[in-house]
């Protein structure tokens, strides 16, 4: 009897062990799983550019379901035109125009003109940058397909088509900000607003309303009705429209800094660039140009000589002060 009930005792303290046991192997398998399911809810939310690494090596002829997004980022930046075959049957093979987009995008960033998806334009390619337009592809359309596009030997500055820029003699802008701005824009813009004034006729105040500024400036996530969707983590970090657009918008799913972070964009940086859109300046292609579309966290870049030769250009005065 003492001996079955120490047997019992004994059976029922293994019994326990083991529904203990098995209670740590659910919680585990739960944890796994609940695990697996955020990695993969973090794989869904990965850089949006991530197609392009999957795109190393490809080149006419080429037919993948990434060559649409591809088309679409060339579509993006002004390197192939609107009405191209994204949509329709054949849109994923890599085809002659595609191929003429992506010489003239490696002329323009001075990479060597294969065509081709190799590593270095790979590399480019897949860096953070700026969401506005390298070029406009518009006027040569017409061009007879092979016809290489005029290489630009000088790396330097651009303009908007039509150069549009801000009135003569308007050289005091206001700026404001959207409703809900995060204290670090408030702090870091003003910073490199001054930064544009130190090197240029332009001074800069606040304006008494959003609406009646010159410089819009605003953090937004996603879709937010400009017809311009950010794009989440990377990818596009900001936009900016020309001289009179008055836009400044940067991506709220960025991270962005004040000081120089490696996991963050130096928001100064990204933020002096954008106002050289404000000022009239489009894309160049000097890497060190403050006005060179991509950048990576933990870059931080001034306005550089170009940048102001750019604008001593378009309004055709004395810069420096
Ligand atoms: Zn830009
Ligand atoms: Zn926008």
């Amino acid at each position: 009897m003492s001996f079955h009930l120490v047997n019992g005792i004994a059976c029922n303290t293994s019994f326990m062990e083991m529904r203990m046991v098995q209670v740590r192997l659910f919680t585990i398998a739960l944890l796994l799983l609940l695990g697996i399911s955020w990695v993969l809810a973090g794989k869904a939310q990965s850089p949006p550019v991530n197609f392009i690494s999957k795109l190393e090596g490809s080149h006419k002829g080429t037919r993948t379901k990434d060559i649409v997004q591809l088309k679409q980022y060339m579509e993006k930046y002004g390197y192939l035109h609107h009405h191209h075959n994204t949509d329709e049957a054949g849109g994923d093979v890599f085809d002659d125009r595609l191929e003429e987009a992506v010489k003239t995008f490696q002329q323009f960033y001075g990479l060597n003109v294969t065509g081709a998806l190799d590593s270095d334009t790979v590399s480019l390619m897949a860096r953070p940058r700026c969401g506005d337009v390298d070029i406009r592809t518009g006027a040569r359309e017409n061009r007879h397909p092979g016809h290489a596009y005029s290489l630009r030997v000088v790396r330097h500055y651009a303009h908007f088509p039509g150069k549009p820029k801000w009135a003569p003699n308007k050289y005091h802008l206001t700026y404001q900000y959207a409703p809900g701005t995060p204290q670090l824009f408030l702090d870091v813009i003003p910073r490199a607003l001054g930064r544009w004034a130190s090197r240029t006729p332009f001074t800069f105040s606040k304006a008494s309303s959003y609406e009646s500024a010159d410089l819009r400036i605003g953090v937004f996530r996603g879709d937010h009705g400009d017809g311009s969707p950010f794009d989440g983590p990377k990818g596009v970090t900001a936009h900016a429209g020309a001289p009179y657009v008055g836009s400044v918008h940067f991506d709220a799913d960025e991270k962005f800094s004040d000081g120089v972070e490696p996991h963050a964009f130096h928001l100064e940086t990204i933020a002096l660039h954008e106002f050289g859109h404000s000022l009239g300046l489009l894309h160049s292609s000097d890497p060190t140009a403050i006005m060179f579309a991509y950048t990576d966290h933990g870059q931080k870049k001034d306005v550089q000589e170009d940048d102001i030769n750019g604008l001593r250009n378009l309004y055709g005065i004395r810069m420096s002060k």
